[in-house]
């Protein structure tokens, strides 16, 4: 894909996205900065799965079309924060999304560009929680991740090659996007921890999102034989 279809597949996306998502739906820019000489990441990921859009597309082949760009990426997250965060209507294999396309694990699909994702998307967008919120939350974490302790704006804790920038992170991936359920973390631990974890305001794990299902399975009103089963399909 040469730059001036990325261009022009992007021009039809932001086209849609005025047109029949706005406000419910964020788009990524196109571009990392005014100077227009280098292609934002999330963008790029839309923009390819918009290229096949109703085709599973495997985070490896995403990995190879972004490394064309950023031949450092190692694994591309965009697709999942796309869908979760920003409202496209992209489904995952992982996710056990429902879906006709049979995806794997590690596959995306861009649905449509008309409609939003049709989950739980307001659970896990940005709902009620401005920029300013944030910033004034990030002063009480001394502008540092709440997991790892990583400074905005310093070389990353955990990853020296990279300099932290701040992101909402779920205290409990579960619930909304919403003040009380939110701390600031680094993109190395949002990344990490994906959404298998709950956190406390300190920013430690307190319990896997799994051990959860499970107990809920425990007390549902189902024959043991299907408890049984419902446990080894978490665990697997
Ligand atoms: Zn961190």
């Amino acid at each position: 894909m040469n730059t001036d279809t990325i261009i022009t597949l992007y021009e039809e996306i932001c086209e849609n996205h005025t047109k029949f998502l706005g406000d419910d739906v964020s788009l990524p820019k196109l571009f990392k900065n005014d100077k227009k000489n280098q292609f934002n990441k999330r963008a790029l990921v839309l923009v390819y799965l918009y290229s096949k859009i109703g085709i599973a597309v495997s985070k490896e082949e995403l990995t190879i079309f972004i490394r064309k760009f950023y031949p450092k990426t190692n694994d591309v997250q965009d697709g999942r924060h796309l869908s979760r965060q920003s409202g496209w209507n992209i489904l995952s294999g992982g996710r056990n999304d429902d879906n006709d396309l049979s995806l794997k694990k590690d596959e995306y699909s861009l649905i449509s560009i008309k409609t939003p994702y049709p989950g739980n998307v307001s659970k896990h967008r940005k709902v009620g929680f401005k920029d300013k919120d944030f910033n004034k939350l990030k002063e009480k974490y001394n502008y540092g991740c709440a997991t790892c302790g990583s400074k905005e704006g310093k070389h990353n804790l955990l990853n020296s090659s990279v300099i932290t920038k701040l992101t909402k992170g779920h205290m409990d991936p579960e619930k909304e996007l919403i003040p009380g359920n939110i701390i600031p973390q680094c993109d190395e631990c949002n990344r990490a921890y994906q959404d298998k974890f709950v956190f406390n305001n300190s920013g430690r794990v307190i319990s896997q999102t799994k051990d959860r299902k499970m107990l809920n399975v425990l007390n549902e009103n189902i024959s043991d034989k299907d408890k049984i089963i419902k446990m080894r399909n978490l665990l697997s």
